[in-house]
């Protein structure tokens, strides 16, 4: 193999600091194409812009790199470079560093594991890497070490392209804690992070508004000591690998004898 081609990307925007630290890890490790969102896609998950043009320019990084960018989604921007736009075929896709974890059930809200999948969909191994901020984010005492997230990436993206054991289909999800990670966990998807609540208020206009917010838990929920969220809040690496197929394949069997009892409306 000449030199590997690793397609970088993330659903914060290309100026986010993790996808800035990732694009210099990475660079060791081969060819480093970056097709990045102009703009914050987070929460986007496999959000497909099919309904006006996609436009694709050259910008510089602030560390003045040549990187490209598109008023796509994520999952377009994997899309693009895959039908063409990047110099050949990536031999591994990366997605991130997001500023914030992706954990749990919510990995289905997420951009940036929106943009893995599209490469996994195309049988190309690839990995999405969220950074943990923690329950204070933003909190300038505990500000996030996106190099140390990089570097993780940057090991995991050897070992993929060494000898990658990903079927099509399939991808990594890495989160790194906020602290010095205590190890790694190989992880299944935990249940979520987020406590979920509603706030309303008025607009300046007397009109009702609502917020979707959230904060975080305490501490994961009993029972899920094997999982990604376990993990991140005990303060390891958590590496899950996700599938595509979302089949309930255990319920298959029960469910085919609805086959023959159900009959269609209107026979
Ligand atoms: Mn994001």
């Amino acid at each position: 193999m000449g030199t590997p081609l690793i397609l970088l990307t993330n659903d914060d925007g290309y100026l986010a600091p993790g996808l800035l630290a990732l694009r210099e890890a990475l660079e060791r490790l081969g060819e480093v194409w970056v097709l990045a969102p102009d703009r914050n896609w987070s929460a986007a998950s496999r959000t497909r812009v099919f309904h006006k043009p996609l436009r694709v320019s050259p910008v510089r990084l602030p560390d003045g790199v040549l990187v490209h960018i598109t008023n796509g989604s994520p999952s377009d921007c994997v899309s693009l470079a895959l039908l063409g736009l990047a110099p050949r075929r990536p031999d591994v896709v990366v997605s991130g560093i997001n500023a914030g974890a992706n954990l749990g059930r919510d990995v289905t809200y997420s951009g940036t594991v929106a943009a893995a999948m599209e490469a996994a969909q195309a049988g190309i191994p690839a990995l999405a890497i969220s950074q943990d901020l923690g329950p204070e984010e933003g909190d300038e005492e505990r500000a996030p070490d996106y190099q140390r997230a990089a570097r993780i990436a940057a090991a995991l993206v050897e070992r993929l392209l060494a000898d990658s054991p990903l079927p099509p289909g399939v991808l990594l999800n890495v989160n790194v804690p906020l602290a010095r990670p205590k190890g790694i966990k190989i992880t299944r998807l935990g249940t979520s992070i987020w406590r979920d609540y509603l706030v309303k208020g008025k607009d300046p206009r007397g009109r009702d508004y609502y917020w979707l917010a959230g904060e975080m838990m305490p501490a994961p929920p009993p029972g899920e000591e094997d999982t990604d969220v376990w993990a991140v809040f005990s303060g390891y690496v958590s590496i899950t690998p996700l599938q595509l197929d979302l089949t309930d394949h255990r319920l298959l069997e029960a469910l085919r004898a609805w086959e023959t009892a159900l009959s269609l409306p209107g026979e």
